[in-house]
């Protein structure tokens, strides 16, 4: 919409101001998210365009329409950059700036906690930045912040003492659910009898202003970005001291704090833009380090000069929802992928978007046929956002929602917002075997998908573990529906359909191969657990670092999360599945799998000497000399980062004949595209 007139943009204030507050007093609105963002932008444009100070839309964008709590020092908005890194880089050398913290920006609502004598006693809103709403009833909700925060010394004007005593402080950040918290929120609400929350950023504000009136507390979490109290500098040493106190921090999600040069600047940036972290977050926040900096730029008529907040382009356009598909994975989840009307976003033709789980379609109410809200914001996958409601012309069906697991026709364990197979890994137990003797990861010849299912069937293998104490014997008995060998019993059996035993000389094959897969590599090793979120590339680095299978079981999560580019929320999936694997790594080791690698076989040169330091390489198309994992792994092994897709980040791309999209992408992003002959005459 577009507002012409001073009344209109009058009208439409009351109008967004009503609404506002009817969603963060009790999570209501007459009106939809989007008409809301719609109203907001247009009398954003308006009164910019006019020049009319408008503070109502602060407020109303931070949550509050009311508050009397006096910030201490005010909280300012941010200037933006939409997805340029010209433009960053432009504001970062302006500036004069040489070291930089990096974080992401989080889409909740910012808040501040006062800490007093090392108890939490207040939380305000951010309000209109001078002045915040008093919420503290909601402290109570907040389940990742430290009751206590204090020590001998580290404080403001502290005197050194062996006394532990609480110190006065002031934590800044972004109240927000994650999106496990969303999901159980949800849950909540209608075991109450409440409307469920539209999206979590929302969700999340209603959470705040509802909870004096709700008699059920719905947990929410709180991210630092700044703290006042503290004498630490820089910046990012004085997030490590909150982490060290138990607040999560903004930055801590990135996996790594930096300080960070101009340069890191725009990899951060651009490796975010493919994150999925579990909460929800619309850019990078950028900002000087150093207090020096700070202080020499100052703050300008409304944003500081020394912060500037990067902000992903959101896209979202409609599409139609044919089919929603549901599959197993290797973990026994199930999960909901719609397939939509082939629809143009982003530069690139969308065919399926991502659902969450059940909850999300029953939530949303999505159904078959519905004009939906296909959306990207940072995502690699797009998702589904929500139905159009009004376009609706009674043909729309429900989605059927599988009663029992497709896979193997047990119940699921529905307790939880993810659905799973009461089976667990047991249920997709094929899909498990298969992947992990495929070639990427122990590469073991001969045992088909189909071989492997025979074997499960039929209780010779119940997971992975089983293959390495096969016996040639316990092989050749397995039936099978290929027919080995051309005999006579064998050409029989084809014509009548009937299965014959693998054989004795297929048997001792396989176990040979098994056998050899023994000392495949640590690397191999790992991918071949199937662990969510390790494929290749991250087993090779985790298999760098720490070298052997007991070291990377003996990781926290902490240190797990300092490996480039797993992150705190990645870090403790693997720890938690490791766990959950013990026994299938115990008895593989006990069988002689090989869990470690030898020190020389690690990268043991200093990486800036490595030809491909730095750089990240694509590799597409048929390579003739190794295969492409092979090529993977010689990339890392000079110092590269193997990527799987072309980005505005790729460095390289080494492409071989079949190359299709990927090519296309590098000329399109002037990315360096290169044969296998020319990478090899290059760089080995
Ligand atoms: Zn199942």
């Amino acid at each position: 919409m577009n507002i012409t007139s001073r009344t209109e943009f009058d009208a439409t204030i009351t109008q967004i101001v009503e609404a506002s507050t009817a969603y963060y007093t009790d999570g209501t609105s007459n009106l939809s998210d989007a008409q809301f963002d719609s109203l907001y932008d247009a009398a954003s444009a308006y009164a910019e365009q006019q020049g009319i100070d408008a503070p109502e839309l602060a407020k109303v964008a931070s949550g509050s329409v009311s508050g009397d709590v006096a910030h201490s020092v005010p909280m300012l908005s941010l200037e933006k950059v939409t997805e340029d890194t010209a433009a960053l880089t432009t504001w970062m050398t302006k500036s004069g700036i040489e070291q930089f913290s990096v974080e992401p920006k989080l889409d909740g609502l910012a808040v501040v906690i006062r800490y007093r004598n090392g108890k939490p006693v207040q939380m305000v809103t951010r309000g209109d930045g001078s002045h915040g709403e008093d919420v503290t009833y909601a402290l109570e909700s907040i389940d990742n912040i430290p009751a206590f925060v204090g020590g001998p010394s580290h404080h403001k004007g502290g005197i050194s003492t062996r006394d532990i005593r609480g110190f006065d402080l002031e934590v800044r950040g972004e109240a927000v659910f994650t999106h496990d918290q969303f999901e159980g929120a949800n849950v909540l609400r209608e075991q109450h009898g409440d409307p469920v929350f539209a999206n979590a950023r929302n969700g999340v504000a209603g959470t705040l202003r509802g909870a004096k009136s709700r008699d059920y507390l719905i947990p929410f979490s709180f991210y630092a970005y700044d703290q006042i109290g503290l004498d630490t500098a820089p910046h990012t040493d004085s997030m490590d001291d909150l982490e060290a106190f138990g607040f999560a921090t903004a930055a801590g999600l990135l996996g790594r704090r930096g300080p960070h040069d101009m340069g890191q600047v725009v990899t951060e940036v651009q490796a975010w833009a493919g994150a999925e972290p579990n909460v929800d977050t619309d850019g990078i926040v950028v900002k000087a380090d150093r207090t020096s900096d700070r202080v020499r730029l100052g703050i300008g008529s409304r944003t500081p000069r020394w912060a500037i907040a990067y902000k992903y382009a959101t896209q979202q356009v409609t599409s139609t929802l044919l089919e929603v598909e549901w599959t197993i994975g290797r973990t026994g989840r199930l999960t909901p992928r719609a397939r939509i009307e082939p629809v143009e976003l982003t530069g690139s033709t969308v065919t399926y978007a991502s659902l969450h789980n059940p909850d999300d379609i029953s939530r949303k109410g999505f159904m078959l046929g519905d004009t939906v809200i296909v959306k990207k914001a940072g995502e690699i996958i797009p998702r589904l956002e929500a139905p159009v409601v009004a376009h609706r012309d009674g043909s729309q069906t429900p989605i059927d929602v599988p009663a029992v697991c497709p896979n193997c026709g047990s119940n699921f364990d529905t307790t939880q917002a993810v659905w799973r197979c009461v089976r667990g890994r047991g249920c997709a137990a094929v899909e498990s075997v298969a992947y992990a003797v495929s070639r990427d990861a122990l590469d073991i010849d001969g045992l088909s998908t189909s071989l492997v299912k025979r074997m499960i069937d039929q209780g010779v293998v119940t997971d992975l573990a089983d293959l390495f104490t096969l016996t040639a014997a316990q092989v050749a008995a397995v039936s099978s529906d290929k027919v080995y060998g051309d005999t006579a019993q064998n050409r029989k059996a084809d014509r009548v359909g009937q299965s014959v035993p693998v054989g004795s000389t297929v048997a001792g094959n396989i176990v040979t191969q098994i056998e050899k897969a023994k000392t495949a590599g640590l690397a191999r090793v790992i991918t071949s657990l199937g662990v969510r979120g390790t494929g290749r590339s991250m087993s090779r680095r985790l298999a760098k670092h720490f070298g052997s299978m007991d070291a990377l079981r003996a990781a926290s999560v902490e240190e797990l999360a300092t490996v480039e580019k797993i992150g705190t929320i990645k870090a403790a999936m693997i720890v938690d599945e490791l766990a959950e694997l013990a026994s299938v790594i115990d008895r593989m080791s006990a069988a002689g799998v090989v869990m470690q690698d030898a020190p020389a076989s690690r990268a043991t040169t200093d990486a800036c000497s490595q030809p491909l330091a730095g750089m990240s390489v694509c590799v597409t198309g048929s390579m003739v000399l190794r295969t492409r994992s092979e090529m993977n792994e010689t990339v890392e092994s000079l110092g590269g980062r193997a990527a799987s897709s072309v980005s505005k980040s790729t460095s390289l791309l080494v492409a071989g004949p079949g190359a299709g999209s990927k090519l296309d992408k590098a000329a399109t992003l002037g990315v360096r595209v290169m044969t296998e002959d020319e990478f090899i005459a290059e760089y080995l």
